[in-house]
């Protein structure tokens, strides 16, 4: 049997335990069903890191998470916690994770399941059975370019200064990530940048067009410019396999895409980061949804984000697409046996708690995977 996956457990705060309690069950199911094994050690992040040591992040949990082959994250944050000064915010946690993992690379998988299709906003036949990935580059552009800031002119008014930047190094290797995902999906990348006023995506475009060419010519690669993304992922979303976009298009096209399938109790995401030389990537999945103080220990948490985040993890850094197939299954037969958390709740539908609907997946991964 191949040695055992490395994964550190952060749930964090407010719905966070609570959902990955149940992606829990969901890793003891795959151990004693399946030829995989894990080990899973848990730490603190977030304002359960503070409580306890002061920091949202501790050196240790710094270190596990750099040696750990996938970290699971849940959610931080909450009330209790926002007097906190900005430096021991809970979220500097996952912030400070994201930056010292390097993870350039935000997987985001607009799914819409067949029997929420008429949960979304669009008609129905513009969205059932949508399956897209956008990959945003989280690391560099705009949000981080230099010079920044906000000065006072001569004249006494102000000016607010950011500065679009990328190098060539930057966009190949989110470039890099959307064909290789691609070639693990329907083998199709659309890039998006604005290469018709922004020189950064002249470049953009030129450099994702050379590693295509060099490296994946079986690939089909379009380009467009991200303001008609932002257009066709309303007109016709399903015309798209992954987008790889960067960081500001991509934050404004990933949340366009992820209302397309309705809920936020539903959207997984995976953050990923440089491969060493076993091909071997750091990586973060955690579902989209923050900690819901509003309903934290109510047992109405929708688990199926973080559920979905789990199947990520196990496809894109265990390479187990065939237990990803399977939760994913489970999760779409579970809906359509009309179970709901409150979040999705149709009329005709069963409303279940969350621990409820983790018993129903594990009910499910029995039937069609043991
Ligand atoms: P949120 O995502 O926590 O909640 C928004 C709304 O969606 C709430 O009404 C909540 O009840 C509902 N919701 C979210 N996830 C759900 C789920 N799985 N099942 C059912 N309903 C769900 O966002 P917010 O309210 O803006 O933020 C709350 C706290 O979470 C804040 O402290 C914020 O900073 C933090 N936050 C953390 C992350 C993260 O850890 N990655 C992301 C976003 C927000």
């Amino acid at each position: 049997m191949a040695s055992n996956k490395n994964i550190l457990f952060l749930p964090g705060d407010g719905i966070g335990p609570e959902v990955m309690a149940e992606v829990r069950r969901i890793l003891d199911w795959l151990e004693s069903k399946r030829a995989v094994g894990f080990d899973i050690n848990e730490g603190l992040v977030g304002g359960a890191s503070y409580d306890a040591h002061g920091t949202p992040l501790t050196d240790d949990t710094l270190d596990a998470a750099m040696n750990a082959d996938a970290v699971m994250f849940g959610a931080v944050g909450g009330p209790k916690w926002d007097d906190l000064d900005f430096s021991l915010k809970p979220e500097r946690g996952l912030l400070k994770l994201r930056k010292e993992m390097d993870l350039f690379a935000n997987l985001r998988p607009a799914i819409v399941f067949e029997a929420l299709a008429e949960a979304s906003t669009l008609k129905k036949e513009i969205v059932a059975g949508l399956d897209i990935m956008i990959v945003r580059e989280l690391t560099g552009g705009i949000y981080f370019g230099e010079p920044r800031g906000i000065e006072r002119l001569a004249d006494g008014t102000r000016r607010g200064v950011n500065t679009q930047v990328y190098t060539t190094p930057e966009i190949e290797r989110v470039a890099r990530v959307g064909f290789e995902l691609a070639a693990k999906r329907n083998k199709r990348v659309c890039s998006a940048e604005k290469a018709n006023v922004m020189e950064s995506g002249i470049l953009w475009r030129e450099d994702v067009q050379r590693i295509h060419d060099e490296e994946y010519p079986e690939i089909e690669l379009t380009h467009m410019y991200a303001d008609n993304a932002a257009m066709q992922l309303v007109r016709d979303p399903k015309q798209f396999d992954v987008i790889v976009t960067d960081n500001l298009f991509g934050d404004i096209l990933s949340d366009e895409a992820a209302m397309l399938t309705g809920s936020l109790g539903m959207l997984p995401s995976a953050s990923l980061g440089a491969a060493d030389e076993m091909g071997q990537r750091r990586a973060l999945y955690e579902p989209v949804h923050g900690s819901a103080p509003d309903i934290t220990g109510q047992g109405l948490a929708n688990p199926l984000a973080c559920v979905l985040s789990l199947a990520m993890m196990l496809r894109y850094s265990f390479d187990l697409a065939g237990e990803a197939d399977l939760i994913e299954s489970a999760v779409s037969n579970v809906l359509s046996g009309g179970l709901r958390t409150a979040d999705i709740m149709q009329p005709g539908k069963a409303k279940v708690s969350t621990s409820v609907m983790g018993d129903a997946l594990i009910r499910e991964l029995d039937k069609i995977g043991a």
